[in-house]
């Protein structure tokens, strides 16, 4: 066969494929990190009168920003060491343009100020007192992120002061949210408070790309919870989705993710969590952790519903 007649079979066999694959992917879907099902229903809703999987991400994560009983994420969040809320977080869309904040103050949907970054700055990220003047400039309202009941837990935190991450705290962490609209194009999105009496200036994986969210609509979108360190230190989200592009499913993405940090020489795992999802460009998902608890919440196919994903430790 000429290196001419393999190539137009090889296009071939690829867009059949291609082809098939749209077939196949039960569209549109969203799914998210923890037990977020509010957050979910508000991107299905979008997706399903065939909105934008960009909008849907980005409105689902406002849902848990707005939460003030949610203390991982936007108003209500806990604080740093100095009882100071700050926020990190990003979006990708599906041309692979991106958006974050870091360390960003006073401005609850910090989903919201990286999606502006992205479409009306050159840059990809901001942080700090740039960023929270940059949303003001927006039209961003500056609130007061401090509730009373984070203030609480933060008092009486600092009675012992001993800074350790907490394995799942309350069930609900950072809030990453992956979506395919019907089009088939796949958008993410990642927002959070951080770790809970982090230094000041602690920055996390959430914002960065690659690590806490990572989206090829060729191929699949990745999202992390947990610590973040272990998260950046792997470069996780970018991980999963490259093993994905060589022909893992999300599945096995997410659990040789998990397994490059566990297997670390001295690795501390059994006192951190970490957990990924993913989904691939056929709708199918993927979820592993390092501990038990980690949630999934995925509205598919019309239903909504919030499982436990498989995870590494089983030795209790
Ligand atoms: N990944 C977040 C961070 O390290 C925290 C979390 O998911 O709990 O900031």
């Amino acid at each position: 066969m000429s290196i001419g007649s393999y190539l137009n079979s090889y296009v071939k066999t690829s867009a059949d494929e291609s082809k098939k694959n749209k077939r196949k992917a039960k569209l549109p879907l969203v799914v998210a990190t923890w037990n977020v099902k509010f957050a979910t229903s508000k991107a299905w809703d979008i997706l399903i009168n065939g909105g934008s999987a960009l909008d849907a991400v980005e409105q689902g994560c406002r849902v848990e920003e707005a939460n003030e009983k949610g203390q991982s994420v936007g108003k209500g969040g806990l604080p740093d060491r100095d009882g100071q809320v700050t926020l990190d977080a990003c979006i990708m869309n599906a041309e692979g343009n991106a958006g974050s904040v870091v360390y960003l103050k006073n401005i609850t949907h910090a989903v919201s100020v990286a999606r502006k970054v992205m479409e009306d700055t050159p840059h990809v990220m901001l942080a700090g007192k740039g960023a929270e003047e940059f949303a003001l400039t927006k039209g961003f309202k500056k609130e007061k992120l401090l509730t009373d009941a984070s203030k609480k837990s933060w008092e009486k935190w600092t009675k012992t002061s001993e800074y350790k991450p907490i394995i799942n705290i309350e069930n609900h962490d950072t809030i990453g949210m992956l979506a395919i609209d019907q089009q088939g194009d796949i958008c993410g999105a990642c927002t959070t408070s951080g770790l809970a009496y982090k230094m000041n200036g602690r920055v996390g994986d959430s914002p960065i790309i690659g690590a806490g969210l990572f989206v090829d609509n060729e191929v699949g979108g990745a999202v992390a919870t947990g610590l973040g360190e272990e998260v950046v230190k792997s470069v996780g989200s970018f991980l999963i989705v490259e093993l994905m592009r060589q022909g893992k499913t999300p599945q096995q993405a997410c659990e040789e993710a998990i397994k490059r940090i566990v297997q670390k020489p001295n690795s501390d795992y059994k006192n951190f969590q970490v957990g990924y999802i993913a989904i691939n460009k056929l709708g199918e998902i993927g979820a592993y952790s390092i501990h038990q608890w980690f949630s999934v919440t995925k509205f598919q196919n019309g239903r909504n519903h919030t499982t436990q994903s498989d995870y590494f430790n089983k030795n209790y």
